[in-house]
C-alpha cells in the first residue's frame, strides 16, 4: 500500500513537472538599504512575490521606487540587507561563489538601459564575450554569437563595432549578449529608455517573440506603462514597496498578489 502510494506520489510529482507552470523565483521579505554619508536609504521594504517559470512580468514604478535595485538583488548582483531570493527553490544566500558566478553568467541575462557593449569591439565579439569569459573556444562561441544576432535581425551587422550601431541595433545586441548562454531568466532594466517609438516598438516585439520561443522567464522594468499593459503580469514598486500585483499566477495562501485585477495602473505615470 505504502509503496503504491509513493508509486501515485512520485508520478503526480513527474507529472506537475512536465505539464505545470513552476515557480522559478521567490522573493521573500526582501529588504535593501544603503548608506550614503549619515543617511539610511531604504530601496526595498518587505518586497515579497513569486514568479512562474514562462510568465513575463513588467516592473513598473516612478524613478527611484526600487526597481534596479530589486532586479539585480534578482541577479545576485547585489546582496539584500535581508530577506531571500529563492531560484528554482534555492536561497541564493545559501549558494557557495563559485555557484553564485555560474548563476549570474548562466542562469540569468541582464539587459541594461545603457547596453553596456564594449564600444570597440564587433557585434559578434560583444555577444560571444559572456562565452568567452566561461572558458570557451573562441570559434565555438563566435559561432554561437553569429547564431543569435541572426536571431535578432543583426546577420548584416556582424563585423560592426559596437559604437558604430544605433541605439536600436546595439540594444538588440546587448539582448543576443544577454541570451548567448542560454538563461531561464532573463531581466531587462528600461531596456528601451533610450530609444524613440518605432525601436521601443520593435525591441519590445523582439523581446516578446524570444520570451516565447526560448521558454523564458523574463522580467522588465519599464517606465512605458502602453508595454506594461502587454506583459502577462505588472507589479509596481513605490519608495521600495510592492504597492500593486495583478499575477493571477502563484497565488499565496494568504491570498495576497493574487488579485487579477488591472486597475494598477491607473493614476501611474
Ligand atoms: P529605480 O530603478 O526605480 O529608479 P533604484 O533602485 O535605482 O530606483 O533606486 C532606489 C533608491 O535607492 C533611490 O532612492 C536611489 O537613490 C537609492 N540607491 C540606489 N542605489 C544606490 C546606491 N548604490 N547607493 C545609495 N543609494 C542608492
Ligand atoms: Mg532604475
Amino acid at each position: 500500500m505504502a509503496s503504491t502510494e509513493s508509486a501515485i506520489a512520485s508520478r503526480r510529482a513527474s507529472a506537475s513537472v512536465q505539464n505545470e507552470p513552476t515557480e522559478l523565483l521567490r522573493v521573500d521579505g526582501l529588504r535593501k538599504v544603503f548608506h550614503s554619508g549619515a543617511a539610511e536609504i531604504v530601496a526595498l521594504s518587505g518586497v515579497s512575490f513569486a514568479v512562474t517559470s514562462g510568465e513575463m512580468v513588467a516592473l513598473v514604478g516612478p524613478s527611484g521606487s526600487g526597481k534596479s535595485t530589486l532586479l539585480h538583488l534578482l541577479a545576485a548582483l547585489d546582496t539584500p540587507t535581508s530577506g531571500t531570493v529563492y531560484f528554482g527553490g534555492n536561497s541564493l544566500a545559501a549558494f557557495a561563489e563559485r555557484d553564485l558566478e555560474d548563476f549570474r553568467s548562466r542562469a540569468v541575462g541582464f539587459i541594461w538601459q545603457r547596453h553596456q557593449l564594449l564600444a570597440d569591439f564587433t557585434a559578434v565579439e560583444n555577444v560571444a564575450m559572456p562565452l568567452l569569459i566561461r572558458g570557451n573556444a573562441a570559434s565555438a562561441a563566435l559561432d554561437v554569437a553569429r547564431e543569435w544576432l541572426n536571431e535578432v535581425g543583426l546577420s548584416d551587422r556582424t563585423q560592426h563595432r559596437a559604437g558604430e550601431l544605433s541605439g536600436g541595433e546595439q540594444q538588440r545586441v546587448a539582448i543576443a549578449r544577454a541570451l548567448v548562454t542560454r538563461p531561464k531568466l532573463l531581466l531587462a532594466d528600461e531596456p528601451t529608455g533610450d530609444l524613440d517609438e518605432k525601436n521601443t516598438e520593435s525591441i519590445f516585439e523582439l523581446m516578446q517573440r524570444l520570451h516565447g520561443s526560448h521558454h523564458l522567464t523574463s522580467i522588465l522594468a519599464t517606465h512605458n506603462l502602453s508595454l506594461a499593459q502587454r506583459a502577462d503580469r505588472v507589479m509596481c514598486l513605490e519608495h521600495g514597496f510592492l504597492v500593486s500585483d495583478n499575477g493571477a499566477v502563484a497565488p499565496r495562501a494568504d491570498g495576497r498578489g493574487a488579485s487579477g485585477n488591472s486597475s494598477i495602473l491607473e493614476g501611474l505615470g
